[in-house]
């Protein structure tokens, strides 16, 4: 039987599956392989990049099965075998190096090993980078093993401590800050605890009624992983579900003040807090592209669709 480069049988059964917390679909293979890739896939859209971010053309780029050899090789692509995906692909270019920040690249290398590094990285490549792409990386016992882990089965590695990560404030630096940043929505992540990211932190713990000291320690963690789910979730992959936020208002264009802001941050546009014509289209292309219905108007289904 032909196989791809590495080992994965060419052309096995193979299905198109939504990426979880997206609106993404790739082709993988069948069983173990394809549930651990979209499991990275997922983890990336959660922790690294949102994965719904359409190219500049407005198309998705994200792509699993491809019958094809690597692109100036020899061999057969990990594409060929569905055991390999390439994510975002028209922000990280075969051949570009340093398409993510370093807080970026912590955060996938994490994801790697809480799947035993059966997943290889094109970024990690010693020769042509290719920071879009994922592939399976071991033989099918590990890769089943790994998914059966990650589907709640037996033999559970420890999942981390729920306050295992170290308490950021002003002047921390690291991936964890840069999630963190990711998850309340400050851009850009850049891994570095300021001003923007202290008067997020207070935001979110006035909000979830937690005390305002704008340091993220055990109980602020505790909160944000919850939200998160945990990266290997406890005793199964059912992330732990999300602490009822209390609710936003509902805004729209002439709308004003500290939930524009948040939108406005999370969206990347600059934070003004007042919501003009900008503000709207690029909330109408963000529901567009969730299959919400695009009127502009962040009501609860838009939050929630953001994760605010
Ligand atoms: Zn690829």
């Amino acid at each position: 039987m032909p196989v791809s480069q590495n080992g994965w049988p060419v052309d096995p059964p193979r299905s198109s599956r939504l990426v979880p917390g997206t609106n993404v679909r790739v082709t993988v293979a069948n069983g173990p392989a394809g549930d651990v890739l979209l499991h990275v896939l997922s983890q990336f859209d959660r922790r690294v990049e949102d994965l719904d971010l359409a190219s500049t053309r407005g198309e998705l780029d994200d792509w699993g099965y491809a019958s094809r050899p690597i692109r100036g090789g020899t061999a057969t692509s990990n594409h060929s075998s569905a055991t390999a995906v390439d994510a975002n692909a028209t922000r990280h270019p075969l051949g570009v190096r340093g398409t993510f920040n370093a807080a970026q690249v912590a955060e996938i290398h994490r994801i790697l090993n809480e799947v035993e590094h059966v997943v290889r990285w094109g970024g990690d490549y010693v020769g042509r980078p290719d920071e879009m792409h994922f592939e399976i990386n071991a033989s099918y016992e590990h890769v089943a093993r790994v998914a059966a882990r990650l589907a709640g089965g037996s033999s559970p590695s420890p999942s981390p401590a729920p306050n295992g990560r170290p308490t950021l404030r002003r002047g921390s630096n690291g991936a964890d800050v840069a999630l963190v940043q990711r998850y309340l929505g400050v851009r850009p992540a850049d891994g570095i605890f300021g001003p923007a990211t202290e008067a997020a932190v207070r935001t979110y713990q006035a909000r979830q009624l937690l005390s305002v000291d704008g340091v993220v320690g055990p109980s602020t963690w505790a909160r944000i992983q919850s939200g998160l789910g945990s990266a290997v979730p406890a005793g199964g992959g059912t992330p732990a579900p999300a602490p009822p936020r209390p609710s936003r208002p509902t805004i729209r264009r002439g709308s004003t003040g500290e939930d524009v802001e948040t939108l406005q941050r999370w969206l990347g546009l600059p934070t003004d807090g007042a919501f003009g014509p900008a503000t709207e289209a690029k909330v109408r292309r963000y529901q567009a592209m969730k299959g919400l219905s695009a009127d502009g108007v962040v009501g609860p289904k838009t939050w929630a669709a953001m994760g605010l």
